[in-house]
């Protein structure tokens, strides 16, 4: 089979997310990797009457409520809505005035996570040599825009998509099938003229599987397949052999 378009899925694809790289806060005593390491001392300039715990406890729960949101109106929730939803954890009403304060906490978190967010040099120059073959295209699932897209130009990618599709700018995310569909249309193309190429087999097996795409499943821990996710065309343990698969 033939390929005309090569549709890359960014976190734990090109670009490696490393929770070690973020900075350790204690929180009950428990050292752990976190962004509130960064974001909590700027919320309490404001609201030194909240407690470490109580912060981080509302912090992680607007996460899980996003998470239930997504799934159940199949659609991307940004962080500036799940932020929102933390403020509401912590009783605290996001009026106009507030929304300046609430940008500089975003900031810091997605500039605190951005940090601990690497690309190898590898895999642009797989890029690279795939360009000349094939047109590429990258979707991702991200609450924020602008930070996926600097992770992208920090690396060097940006200029070899013909296509790059960040969730929380159209509010649509994988697994389901709108994304994939607003990719095919922008880029002139049928599913199946398209490989997919992703590490999740919930997200990006499942979705992209589902609207009849090709995947070519990135499985670097050698996991097992769940019986409820359909079978990916091929199967690599590092994206550098997918050489071997387009060439
Ligand atoms: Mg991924």
């Amino acid at each position: 089979m033939s390929y005309r378009t090569v549709i890359f899925d960014l976190f734990d694809t090109l670009a490696d997310f490393d929770r070690d790289r973020l900075p350790v806060i204690h929180v009950n005593g428990e050292a752990i990797h976190s962004t509130t390491a960064v974001v909590y001392p700027l919320f309490a300039e404001r609201y030194s009457h909240v407690p470490l715990e109580t912060f981080y406890q509302a912090f992680r729960r607007s996460f899980d409520e996003a998470a239930r949101l997504r799934e159940s109106e199949e659609r991307e929730v940004s962080a500036r809505e799940r932020f929102g939803l933390f403020f509401q954890n912590l009783e605290i009403p996001v009026t106009p005035e507030i929304e300046p304060f609430l940008g500089r906490l975003l900031d810091a978190h997605m500039t605190c996570l951005a940090d601990a967010i690497h690309a190898p040099l590898e895999r642009r120059e797989l890029l690279n040599w795939l360009k000349d073959r094939y047109q590429l295209a990258l979707i991702s699932n991200f609450d924020h825009g602008p930070t996926a897209r600097q992770i992208l130009d920090r690396a060097g990618m940006t200029s070899y998509f013909d296509l790059i599709l960040i969730s929380e700018e159209i509010g649509q995310r994988k697994p389901y099938t709108a994304i994939f569909q607003t990719a095919c249309q922008a880029l002139q193309i049928r599913p199946h003229e398209a490989i997919f190429i992703g590490d999740s087999p919930s997200i990006d097996i499942a979705g992209a599987k589902g609207v009849g795409m090709a995947v070519i499943w990135l499985n670097r821990r050698g996991e097992l397949l769940d019986e409820s996710i359909p079978q990916p065309d091929h199967t690599v343990t590092r994206l550098e052999e997918i050489k071997g698969i387009l060439g």
